[in-house]
């Protein structure tokens, strides 16, 4: 049986099946499936200690009448107060590293925010846990994958199904031992990603990971959603971009998916 059609045949078109695979690739189903990684940014959404929260007020609203002339309208906006680091956001290395030249966000490649990734399976990590180099190699290990260079490498800890929403989600997190943070940057990473507000768990590891992440040329992604989703999906496109903030430390991203 041959599946060729003739160029001036169209009668293919008018077969259901076939006009709903259109539609899917016309809506974007097929050729693109976005996983939506970000948190959302919201009046007094939590924050991490050292930033300030997100304040988020109406600046105007439908109940003002405006006029321009013979027109009449009403517009609505909104006004926002909010640390470069706010919900899920990219870290510049500006931010841990005192070096003159350590470039700010708006001095990053856009090009480290739109690269190749994979995710790591390690939501078994117990709170407050320190995830190790070993524990590392035998996540990777059971996700089939690859660590190329330039990467970027997402690790779910299930962090928000056991602590958004709770005080506890300030504290209570895993993350990376330091040398997990080595482990990564060996293998010619750009950056990692994880869901806690902080890569490694809350005092002296978290500023060691950040340390490391400014001594070997790396950064990191926090406050990421919905990395169960990616578990088991292989490699995929990651696109995060940062906003353009003149000497920012880091900025909210819209952290998607392409699988
Ligand atoms: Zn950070």
């Amino acid at each position: 049986m041959s599946h060729a059609f003739k160029v001036n045949d169209l009668t293919w078109l008018h077969d259901p099946v076939n006009m709903l695979a259109i539609k899917d690739i016309l809506l974007g189903k097929l050729i693109m499936p976005l996983i939506d990684l970000s948190r959302t940014i919201e009046h007094r959404t939590p924050a991490h200690p050292s930033h300030p929260p997100v304040i988020m007020t109406v600046w105007n609203d439908h109940n003002e009448i405006k006029k321009a002339g013979k027109t009449s309208f009403s517009s609505k906006s909104l006004s926002l107060s909010l640390s470069d680091h706010s919900t899920t956001h990219v870290d510049a290395p500006c931010h841990f590293n005192p070096a003159k030249d350590a470039p700010s966000i708006d001095e990053v490649p856009l090009e480290d925010f739109y690269t190749e990734a994979i995710c790591l399976d390690l939501s078994n990590a117990p709170l407050k846990h320190q995830i190790t180099v070993y524990e590392m190699e035998q996540a990777l290990g059971k996700s089939g994958q690859e660590i190329k260079p330039r990467d970027t490498v997402l690790i779910y800890m299930a962090v928000n199904e056991r602590l958004f929403g709770k005080p506890e989600y300030l504290h209570d997190f895993p993350g990376l031992h330091v040398d997990a943070v080595h482990w990564l940057a060996d293998k010619g990473i750009i950056m990692f990603g994880v869901e806690a507000i902080s890569p490694a768990p809350e005092g002296e590891p978290n500023f060691k990971a950040h340390m490391a992440c400014a001594e070997r040329g790396i950064t990191h992604m926090e406050g990421l959603m919905n990395l169960d989703q990616l578990i088991d999906k292989g490699r995929f496109q990651f696109i995060g971009f940062p906003l353009k903030i003149k000497g920012g430390t880091g900025s909210p991203i819209r952290a998607v998916a392409v699988v």
